[in-house]
């Protein structure tokens, strides 16, 4: 059966889902979320003997059902290949008590890998299904890693060109080098001189400016956005909630049927939404336990169904996590009001107005699958070190925060239920902290590659292919602008 897709504002109905997918955002400012979750009708049996690229075709054609069985599985098997350092693609490696699902096999060694190289698939056919001639230009404003994985993803895909905006000054240096070496004949990569919010106002300016638009058009260009809130990304990262509950399964670690939770470090809120899906699917998912660094707003919100943005943002070690609007809430918020778009979009205006708002009881209600804590930055260490210790695993400051929250729910509740933790990032991502955590004396005096070869030997893994190119790889990208020449860049990129 067809599944169609709505804004969570009330604006949209009837979109197929390559049209969602083409369009991104809604044109109210809404998400689009699917008219009903579909059921997961394939047995566990059949999905545990499945191979990744296999269990995802079967969970996304259920959701993107306008696209022809051939087009999904060229998407999937175009987006699924070499670019991961592991056939497995999301293994499950078990330590303590924890299953540690690892999101981060792919091109930027993190999560956003999942998605990101299967959106560009997903776009471009979507293109040609829906009879658009325009090559389509992705613009992104990024602070670091974002913008890397989609580099990495939208690389040399035919009918796609992407241009990355980075603050000059704001960035790591190992960021900066992962991206000024991108390669890739569609790619380009530019500095601003200005923060991370100046670029980001520079991005939407460009996207909002109508005349510029047609202008693109008529050179047969046109943009499109790989944020997060696009449902090409939501979708491919249920598949790993599913592929990992059949691979526990397979080996024996649980019972077909059994109840398992699902830990998740969260920012913007689409990882553990993702999980949700999974569990309105129907896969056995007992808690989504929600784990937040310093910025808690998710937290403070679960515990008193207040949502409230007017608090200072704090840098932290897992800066991936350090937001303060999480956009993909809004996905939940509709289905908490019972699908209700006045509901949700009053709750959008308070936010936009007064930073702020508050549920009502019946929404509170429905939030009982979920739990949410934190950690502060002393318990992520703290959690990174001993579980080095103690297992010998590696964690990186993202997936120490949910290892850490899951101790402390676990304490708490004494719920001892099977549980599966995305584990977000490879530790080789935020190399400096991990050491930090784990022998400050010994480690924090080293360089950047000196500490990577010293995590290796600690961890006992292999320096992943995305660090050992860089360490080589000649720089492609020197462009610096000023902010108000950004328009410019998009037009000398184009050749327009
Ligand atoms: C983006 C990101 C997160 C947060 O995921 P959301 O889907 O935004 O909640 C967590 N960890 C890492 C390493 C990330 O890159």
């Amino acid at each position: 059966m067809e599944i169609l897709y709505k804004s969570t504002r009330g604006g949209e109905t009837g979109v197929t889902a390559s049209q969602a997918i083409l369009k991104g955002l809604a044109q109210d400012g809404g998400l689009f979320v699917p008219d009903r979750i579909p059921a997961l009708d394939v047995p566990m049996e059949t999905l545990a003997r499945m191979s990744y690229q296999e269990v995802a075709y079967e969970v996304m054609s259920r959701f993107f059902t306008d696209y022809t069985a051939e087009e999904l599985k060229e998407c999937i098997a175009r987006a699924y290949d070499g670019k991961f350092d592991t056939e497995e693609i999301a293994p499950l490696t078990k330590a303590g008590e924890i299953y540690f699902l690892e999101l981060f096999h792919g091109a930027t060694i993190a999560f956003k890998d999942m998605a990101l190289s299967i959106l560009p698939h997903l776009l471009t056919t979507a293109a040609k299904k829906n009879h658009v001639e325009n090559e389509i230009v992705i613009l992104t404003a990024t602070s670091g890693d974002t913008g890397k994985a989609a580099m990495a993803g939208f690389a040399d895909v035919p009918g796609t060109r992407i241009l990355v905006f980075y603050p000059k000054d704001g960035v790591s240096p190992v960021q900066e080098k992962q991206m000024v070496t991108q390669k890739g004949e569609n790619t380009c990569v530019v500095a601003i001189r200005g923060n991370f919010d100046d670029a980001q106002t520079g991005v939407k300016k460009i996207f909002s400016d109508k005349k510029f638009a047609e202008e693109l058009a008529k050179s047969g260009f046109q943009f499109s956005s790989a944020n997060s809130i696009n449902i090409g990304r939501l979708i491919p990262q249920v598949v790993y909630y599913v592929y990992a509950y059949a691979a526990l399964v397979r080996n024996g670690e649980i019972k077909n049927g059994e109840s398992v939770n699902v830990t998740v470090p969260t920012g913007n809120f689409g990882n553990i939404l993702a999980a949700f899906y999974a569990k309105q699917m129907g896969l056995p998912i007992g808690k989504l336990i929600c784990a937040s660094n310093e910025n808690k707003v998710l937290v403070d919100f679960f515990r008193t169904g207040i949502y409230d943005r007017n608090r200072p943002f704090i840098l932290t070690s897992s800066p991936s996590m350090d937001i303060l609007i999480s956009s993909n809430l809004e996905r939940l918020l509709y289905w908490l009001a019972g699908q209700s778009p006045e509901k949700t979009k009053a709750c959008m205006e308070g936010l936009q107005k007064d930073g702020r708002y508050q549920i009502d009881d019946a929404m509170r209600e429905r939030l009982k699958d979920f739990y949410g804590d934190y950690a502060d930055e002393e318990e992520t260490a703290s959690e990174i070190a001993s579980m080095y210790r103690n297992t010998g695993y590696v964690l990186d400051t993202h997936t120490a925060v949910a290892a850490s929250v899951y101790e402390k729910y676990r304490k708490e509740t004494g719920d001892m239920t099977p549980v599966i933790l995305a584990s977000t990032a490879s530790p080789y991502k935020f190399t400096r902290s991990v050491l930090h955590a784990i022998d400050a004396e010994k480690y924090d005096s080293l360089g950047d590659f000196e500490q990577m070869d010293a995590l290796s030997e600690i961890s006992s893994t292999e320096i992943p292919r995305a660090i050992e190119e860089i360490r080589t790889a000649p720089v492609r990208h020197t462009a610096v602008c000023d902010v108000d020449q950004m328009e410019q860049a998009v037009k000398n990129f184009l050749a327009i």
